[in-house]
């Protein structure tokens, strides 16, 4: 594929934080960017050097996006698989149409995992109320999860027993969801693969990933388990995106059990998250891989340069004011990444920061010291 050069214009489906540093990454070498995204004050639409403010569905605003940029990338999972596929008539568009439809929904991203040698956790499709009927027994207790639009713990109900399994499907509206077994798990990890093509693909440092309430807290990396665990997790995440063919940037969750197993909890057909340590302790951060690979690049180097912690903020320190961010811009290792979001909301992603040590359990000590300063500095 030819190579797309700088002052290029790329187009992004979604302005959130993540078509923001993406945006930031393609306009730091140079490339030029327009966001659509129905809301006027997306994170990422003041960034841009064109918004177009309009829905995902809306064929003129995409066809205008189509015809005005070189290549067309998304922030978000939740995007009509149809846009893209629209999108890709006119203009080479990444991830593909197909893998976004894969990562939208739970069944059909379990089935293509598990089909492609990979395990997944023991789950089974409820599609109807019927299906509740059969033995439930090897997936009891479990979480309930809708199949589709489900993100940060939403659309996600724990039951005990078959009574509540019913009772969560009809809470959750009775749509397609997935019964999953409640697994002991030793911790949770991420791998972010970034993939140009055969042969063109790299996989970043793993990070081991703490959750509050189903929301990603802290990312720590390198993650503390085995170098085999984290071998075989770099390379399971590798062999999907090598079966879904995929190109661009996918996170891959995994559980660690307490014996050690892995498991594929999930996928993100986009940067991720607990990939935001990469912005700062990576030579090639995964937005600037989004780039890259859209644009027909090799995947820059991955290399790790120094141990980190990421803290995810969370609008819940708002309150009525800032949180105290010169305490935080005073300490020389800390790296601040705020999203520019106008109103701060209970559970809402505000921002993250980096901290960068000697060690991963110094920056560990080190970030949840501030974590709770600034928490405090509200109360
Ligand atoms: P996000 O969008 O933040 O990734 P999500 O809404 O897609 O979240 P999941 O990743 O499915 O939700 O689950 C959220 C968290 O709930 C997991 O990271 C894990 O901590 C816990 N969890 C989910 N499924 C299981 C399970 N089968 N066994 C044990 N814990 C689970
Ligand atoms: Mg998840």
């Amino acid at each position: 594929m030819k190579h797309i050069l700088p002052n290029a214009m790329l187009g992004i489906l979604g302005g959130g934080q993540l078509g923001r540093m993406f945006t930031m990454a393609a306009r730091a070498i140079g490339y030029r960017v327009t966001v659509l995204d129905p809301d006027p004050d997306s994170p990422a639409g003041s960034l841009a050097d064109a918004h177009i403010v309009a829905g995902y569905d809306d064929l003129a605003a995409l066809d205008r996006l189509a015809e005005t940029s070189v290549a067309v990338t998304t922030e978000f999972e939740n995007v009509p698989a149809e846009s893209l596929r629209h999108l890709a008539r006119k203009t080479r568009v990444s991830p593909s149409a197909e893998s976004v439809a894969i990562a939208q929904d739970r069944i059909r991203e379990k089935r293509y995992i598990s089909d492609a040698g990979l395990t997944v956790a023991p789950f089974l499709a409820i599609e109807s109320a019927e299906d509740l009927d059969q033995d439930l027994n090897g997936h009891l207790p479990g979480i309930l999860k809708l199949a589709r639009l489900g993100y940060d713990g939403k659309g996600q109900v724990r039951v005990k027993t078959p009574e509540e399994a019913k009772a969560a499907f009809a809470r959750l509206g009775r749509k397609s969801c997935v019964l999953e077994r409640l697994l002991n798990l030793r911790t949770e990890i991420s791998v972010i693969v970034a993939r140009t093509g055969p042969g063109e693909a790299i996989t970043f440092p793993v990070a081991e990933n703490r959750h509050e309430s189903g929301i990603l807290d802290i990312s720590i990396v390198p993650a503390r388990i085995g170098g085999d665990i984290a071998a075989e997790a770099r390379n399971m995440a590798l062999r999907l995106a090598e079966a879904m063919d995929y190109i661009g940037v996918l996170a891959v969750e995994f559980f660690v059990l307490e014996n050690g197993d892995l498991c594929i909890n999930e996928i993100a057909p986009r940067p991720h998250n607990s990939g935001h340590y990469t912005l700062d302790a990576c030579l090639t951060s995964q937005f600037e891989q989004q780039v890259r690979t859209l644009c027909g690049l090799p995947p820059g180097d991955t290399r790790l340069l120094s141990p980190v912690v990421m803290v995810n903020l969370l609008g819940d320190i708002w309150r009525d004011d800032e949180p105290a961010w010169d305490k935080l811009l005073s300490e020389p290792n800390v790296m601040l990444h705020l999203y520019g979001k106008k109103t701060a909301r209970i559970g809402r992603k505000m921002g993250h920061f980096n901290v960068l040590a000697e060690d991963a359990e110094s920056a560990l000590a080190q970030a949840l010291e501030l974590k709770s300063m600034l928490q405090e500095s509200k109360a």
